[in-house]
């Protein structure tokens, strides 16, 4: 099988020195692209800016903005059978980005934020889809309710929720997966390699009883 994973943040420019981020550190990206490649799968891993040394054999498409991690997904999406989309894209993004350094002056500054266009959307979107969809929900507060609310607005199969409170920069997490058919699942408190490798099973499952049913 063929797995494309999205990870870490993407960077959103303001002027030549300056964007707007966040704090994901695409650790969780990068151990799922790991435990696929370990599992004998091929992996394209569309990765943001992150200090992580790339899984060695996957495919790896650097990219910076949330446009480029949009336009690299759509390209690649469709030679996979299963869609990862664990990056922390950012939401916002300045509405023009000046060509040269903003100069400090005395008083405060205003930015015009517009959203970034859904890549986790665009693809529940797409009909007649042949891979599986898998979004992320990181959350402060009522991580179920909001993990599946995303779950219907974006037309995903799965979805992974975590607190950020614990899986946000750090070496673990705990995860509550959503599926499509109503089921769930907990994964408690294990180290993001762990965690990783029971995510890749459940996933295959999935795509598995997807191809099944569309058979019947
Ligand atoms: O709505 P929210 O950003 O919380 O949804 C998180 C999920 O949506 C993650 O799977 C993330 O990778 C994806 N996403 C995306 N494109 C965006 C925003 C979020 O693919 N612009």
């Amino acid at each position: 099988m063929t797995v494309l994973i999205t990870a870490g943040p993407t960077r959103e420019p303001i002027d030549p020195v300056r964007y707007i981020s966040n704090r994901s550190s695409g650790k969780m990206g990068y151990a799922i692209a790991a435990a696929a490649l370990d599992a004998g799968h091929d992996v394209i891993l569309i990765s943001g800016p992150v200090n992580l040394e790339p899984p060695r054999g996957a495919k790896i498409i650097s990219v910076s903005t949330s446009e480029e991690m949009f336009e690299a997904v759509q390209r690649y999406a469709d030679e996979s059978n299963i869609c990862v989309l664990c990056a922390a894209v950012a939401d916002y993004k300045p509405a023009q980005v000046s060509p040269i350094k903003i100069k400090k002056r005395a008083g405060g500054l205003s930015l015009e934020l517009l959203p970034t266009r859904d890549i986790l959307e665009s693809l529940g979107r797409q009909r007649g889809r042949k891979f599986l969809l898998v979004g992320f929900a990181a959350e402060t507060d009522h991580l179920e309710a909001n993990a599946a609310k995303k779950l219907r607005q974006k037309n995903c199969d799965v979805i992974v929720a975590n607190d950020v409170h614990i899986g946000m920069e750090t070496d673990e997490n705990e995860l509550l997966i959503l599926f499509r058919d109503g089921e769930r699942k907990k994964i408690s408190r294990a180290p993001k390699q762990i965690l990783a490798r029971e995510l890749i099973k459940i996933f295959l499952n999935s795509q598995q009883k997807r191809l099944t049913k569309k058979m019947r």
